[in-house]
């Protein structure tokens, strides 16, 4: 398998160089060159088939020589190693629940087969030379990468996240860890972390002496296994006979991209729907049929205040940039945080059911297409646990949700990190440990 890059001036590249490069010398996102549909018996055995085949056949074409059946399979396996379980709250309204990995959101899915292919390409190389992950991170991405990657033989994980702007649950997951995970508490912002984070990528002093990686959601190994979870909801639908549509609250949308990829694979899901937050540029994409970049606004729905989402040019690609045939497949409506939280409430109120901010917006943009479609049948995407957003939940609801097994005791683990707050500490963190 090639990929080539949707800037159109770097050369082709097999998976592996994909993945190490994470983005094209051109600056480009890394696309595959063909896109085969899985078989009509790979889809006549899918209900009988474990989560760990299904992901091995889905993922296989994209790996392609790079990384040996049995070892694909085991990576697959363990990627998927907690259940992902498609529950029915309604009728008409079912939750998959992305939130049961060790860090209670669905980047845990990407980081930890990211994290996996990394290290298999750390074991073939002849030289031992450590690879830097480099990650700037206003939350989640953090905790997932620092799970994924901790005691990777071969791979260093260097984190950048602004002090005082991450919830305390997700600042205990990538600063207790240790060993080969470090924390930067950056004085200032998310923006001030990612553009610290840039400026090492085009530093010649460290890249002349230290070998760097990225693990942000544009790389295809983060990207590509998010396909796997859409086949398992429908390999968890009772009853297929109505049409589907899967609705995903999206930042930079490389999930519901992945989604999309496996319907491009030949999964049933009949419309994608994206829900929104303020940041609005897609909804309006999709109204006007211009796209217009905006500065990202601050939510509730944190992990979605993105203002120009980088996998959008993906999901061009997939349809060739033909505006209207993406609008018979994708819908997308915007919601503000008041409606978010009144949704989160009358959502517990009729069903029982705790969604976090980011699954609420997905619960508000389904339940806004099934008005003009009552006839589907549709799932939203709980993209975290809403333990991780307690600061912004509704305060009656606090007790509602309780604390899973796996973080207990996180929060009386001591915190290590070390403060920066300008780009010539970050250099010489990078250069002298
Ligand atoms: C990252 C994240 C999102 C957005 O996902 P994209 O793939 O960037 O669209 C949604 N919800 C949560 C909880 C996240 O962490």
């Amino acid at each position: 398998m090639k990929y080539y890059s949707l800037n159109k001036t770097a050369p082709e590249v097999g998976f592996k160089e994909a993945v190490i490069r994470g983005l094209a010398p051109d600056k480009g996102l890394y696309f595959p060159t063909a896109i085969t549909p899985l078989t009509d018996a790979f889809f006549s055995q899918l209900s009988d088939m474990d989560t760990a085949e299904i992901g091995y056949e889905v993922i296989r074409q994209f790996v392609g020589k790079d990384i040996e059946p049995t070892q694909l399979r085991r990576i697959v396996a363990e990627t998927l190693s907690f259940p992902i379980p498609l529950k029915k709250i309604t009728d008409q309204v079912s939750v998959l629940e992305l939130f049961h990995g060790p860090t209670l959101a669905f980047k845990d899915v990407g980081a930890r087969f990211m994290a996996r292919c990394l290290a298999y390409f750390q074991a073939q190389k002849s030289t031992s030379q450590e690879v830097t992950v480099l990650v700037a991170t206003s939350g989640d991405t953090g905790g997932a990468v620092a799970h994924g990657f901790y005691q990777v033989e071969g791979v260093k994980v260097v984190i950048l996240y602004p002090s005082g702007k991450v919830s305390g649950l997700q600042e205990k997951q990538l600063t207790t860890l240790g060993a080969n995970i470090s924390a930067l508490e950056v004085q200032g912002t998310f923006d001030d972390c990612q553009a610290m984070v840039k400026q090492a990528f085009l530093d010649q002093d460290i890249l002349s002496q230290r070998q760097l990686t990225s693990a942000n959601s544009i790389n295809v190994a983060r990207w590509l296994p998010q396909m796997f979870y859409y086949f398992m909801a429908y390999q968890q639908r009772q009853d297929i006979s109505k049409p589907w549509v899967v609705s995903v609250p999206s930042g930079n949308y490389g999930n519901i991209c992945a989604g999309m990829m496996a319907r491009r694979l030949g999964l049933k899901i009949d419309h994608f729907v994206a829900g929104t937050n303020a940041n609005d540029v897609i909804p309006k994409y999709l109204a006007s049929g211009d796209y217009q970049a905006q500065p990202s606004v601050a939510t509730i729905s944190n992990a979605m205040d993105v203002g120009d989402p980088s996998n959008f040019v993906r999901i061009d690609a997939l349809f060739e940039g033909n505006w209207e045939g993406l609008k018979e497949v994708l819908s997308s409506y915007s919601f503000t945080d008041a409606q978010t939280l009144e949704a989160i409430c009358s959502l517990y109120e009729q069903t029982n059911y705790v969604a976090d901010p980011h699954g609420s917006v997905g619960y508000l943009a389904l339940e806004r297409f099934l008005e003009t479609h009552p006839q589907w049948e549709g799932a939203f995407l709980e993209t975290a646990h809403p333990v991780k957003f307690q600061d912004v939940m509704p305060k009656e609801l606090l007790d509602k949700i309780p604390l899973p097994q796996r973080v207990k005791g996180l929060m009386d683990q001591p915190k290590q990190s070390t403060v920066i707050d300008s780009y010539s500490q970050l250099k010489s963190y990078l250069l002298d440990t």
